[in-house]
């Protein structure tokens, strides 16, 4: 789950992290109240959206009055904004982020991360901040510091002050950034986080370290025993087939291709996405049913599958271990009738009952095509993509 910049700051102020003072506002009226309430004699204003970038995009606005402040909030909300990290969407800007601005001399880079190579939680330092940090990575690798945290000693103050000093740090500094370490990987640990992105870290010209922006990811699968996280979550940032999907507990995730995939199993379902690529095809999405495809499921993933007008053929791909190859074939054959399904449906079933499966298949009268196995499936749903 992504959070908006100023929950994340919500969140590292609860972890002792200094946040410049904010306000988030709905309309420009409560952008201008928001600032009067600040105070001081500059704001920022910042699109809340889920995605970085948004400097780029025109979603970050320093403001020197009142009047600027009503302006740059006036033409940021209520429209859609797309940035280089957005993924080609444009998402809503339904409030905007009113902060007390700051004097920047120098911008770091500091993020946490579950670093599944080295099998730890790891802080991932740039001197070189406030720039895109695959650019940093390639130009200019030796700006890159990293620091893996052994899960049994935990994070340790002298850690950090050896990443400060890495980045050039004064003594004040350092101290600082222990500090905002320190609790980020409490808050890391106790809200099961996935990510942390603190770009820029800035060092303002009064030489303190202040977090001027903040990106947190958190880990769904411990959403339930975080209903303080739960509640901040914002559908419209979402894409809205995927909010569908998680209603019916269907793990859907979009991609750019035509053929709609519907298997079950996530192993099978990544299986299916590879077989489909090396056929020379394009999944429109992943989906996986899960182990009881019942005929209710099987309908709901081809709504969702047809939902999107790319499709231009579905493959559907069954191991029937724990459910039967009968009784998927059966919801198959219902599902294609409620839906009205245009594309052409491939079908590969494997498992128990199969044969009676498939002999359903075929006498059901409608534009199946059945397929041997797993490549000839893929093979057979890309051609019928390609000739659409
Ligand atoms: P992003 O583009 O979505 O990552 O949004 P950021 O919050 O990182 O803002 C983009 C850029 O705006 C930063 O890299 C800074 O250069 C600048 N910026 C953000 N906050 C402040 C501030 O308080 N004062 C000044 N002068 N610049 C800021
Ligand atoms: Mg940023």
């Amino acid at each position: 789950m992504n959070f908006h910049e100023y929950q994340a700051k919500q969140l590292f102020a609860g972890y002792g992290i200094a946040v410049p003072t904010g306000r988030v506002a709905r309309t420009a009226d409560e952008a201008v109240e928001a600032a009067r309430t600040i105070g001081g004699e500059a704001w920022m204003v910042k699109a809340q959206i889920h995605a970085g970038g948004r400097g780029k995009a025109g979603g970050v606005k320093f403001a020197r009055t009142l009047a600027e402040v009503k302006e740059y909030a006036k033409a940021m909300l209520g429209t859609r904004m797309e940035t280089y990290q957005s993924a080609g969407v444009a998402l809503p800007v339904d409030c905007v982020l009113v902060a007390q601005a700051t004097d920047i001399a120098r911008e770091l880079y500091l993020s946490m991360l579950v670093d599944r190579s080295s099998k730890t939680l790891t802080f991932i330092a740039s001197s070189d901040g406030g720039v895109e940090i695959e650019k940093t990575a390639v130009e200019n690798p030796d700006a890159i510091k990293t620091l893996h945290v052994s899960y049994v000693q935990g994070l340790q103050p002298y850690q950090c002050r050896e990443l400060g000093f890495a980045l050039g740090l004064n003594a004040k500094q350092v101290n600082q950034l222990t500090k905002i370490m320190l609790g980020l990987y409490k808050l890391f640990n106790e809200k099961d986080l996935a990510l942390v992105e603190l770009n820029p870290l800035a060092i303002l010209t009064d030489g303190n370290l202040a977090v001027l922006d903040g990106k947190v990811n958190s880990d769904d699968n411990a959403t339930f025993r975080h209903p303080d996280l739960a509640a901040m979550r914002d559908i419209r940032q979402e894409d809205p087939t995927e909010v569908l999907a998680s209603q019916h507990d269907l793990n859907y995730v979009t991609m750019d291709g035509n053929i709609g995939c519907m298997v079950n199993g996530a192993g099978l379902a990544m299986a299916t996405m590879d077989v489909i690529a090396l056929n020379g095809g394009t999944p429109a999405n992943f989906l996986d049913v899960g182990g009881g495809a019942t005929k209710e499921r099987v309908t709901e993933a081809f709504k969702l599958i047809l939902s999107s007008d790319k499709v231009r053929a579905i493959f559907v791909n069954i191991f029937g271990g724990i459910v039967r190859c009968d009784m998927i074939a059966e919801g198959i054959i219902a599902a294609v009738k409620e839906v009205d399904v245009k594309v052409p449906v491939i079908v590969r079933l494997e498992g128990t009952n199969v044969a009676e499966g498939k002999a359903l298949l075929k006498s059901s009268g409608l534009a199946i095509t059945a397929a041997d196995d797993i490549n000839d499936g893929a093979k057979k749903a890309v051609a019928a993509a390609k000739s659409v």
